[in-house]
């Protein structure tokens, strides 16, 4: 199933530039997951079904990706639904649960869901803004957990992560770059794998 969702990814090995600037030897094009949703919905009912033992009341993804991926556990599982909306306000990036929803998410059980964790930061302020509103985040369901970045801070806040795959994924800043000191060409991200 690992296998199955890198290919849904489009996942490939190689040595990338990345939007951040730094390097990295992985390359993943995250929207190409939801062109098949009949091949992503197998992968979604194993999602579900681990999630369903932390005796959840509703799942909440963060838009975009994330937010496809829970409505297909929610209704996997029938359970509530709901989405966490990304806000760029003067403080940063937040999350925010749209109003009408919270008294249905209200002294909940609920599990996050995500598409993809790298840094976690998505999945993070989803936790953030659940706890505000009164619910209890009690586990992270994700397709794929990129590195070890995010764990700690999952951890720290009593979540359990259940993944269906775990993919290393090796960041450095250019100057650190072990490819770029072996002289490797800079991989495109468009080429055929
Ligand atoms: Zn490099």
């Amino acid at each position: 199933m690992e296998e199955m969702i890198l290919r849904l990814l489009s996942a490939r090995r190689g040595h990338f530039v990345l939007e951040s600037g730094d390097h990295g030897n992985l390359w993943l094009d995250v929207e190409s997951l939801f062109l098949r949703p009949a091949a992503l919905l197998p992968i979604a009912h194993e999602l579900a079904r681990r999630l369903a033992s932390h005796r959840v009341e509703a799942v909440v993804g963060p838009l975009v990706g994330g937010a496809f991926v829970a409505q297909m556990v929610a209704s996997e599982l029938g359970l509530v639904f709901a989405f966490a909306e990304r806000r760029a306000g003067a403080n940063g990036v937040t999350y925010a649960i749209p109003d009408a929803l919270h008294s249905a998410l209200r002294d909940r059980t609920v599990a996050i869901v995500d598409d993809a964790i790298n840094a976690g930061s998505a999945t993070r302020a989803t936790h953030a803004a659940l706890v505000t509103l009164g619910a209890r985040p009690v586990a992270v369901g994700a397709l794929l957990v990129l590195g070890e970045t995010a764990l700690p801070a999952f951890a720290a806040n009593g979540l359990t992560v259940e993944a269906i795959a775990r993919v290393a994924n090796e960041l450095w800043e250019p100057a650190a770059c072990p490819m770029c000191a072996a002289g490797a060409p800079i991989s495109s991200p468009l080429a055929s794998p």
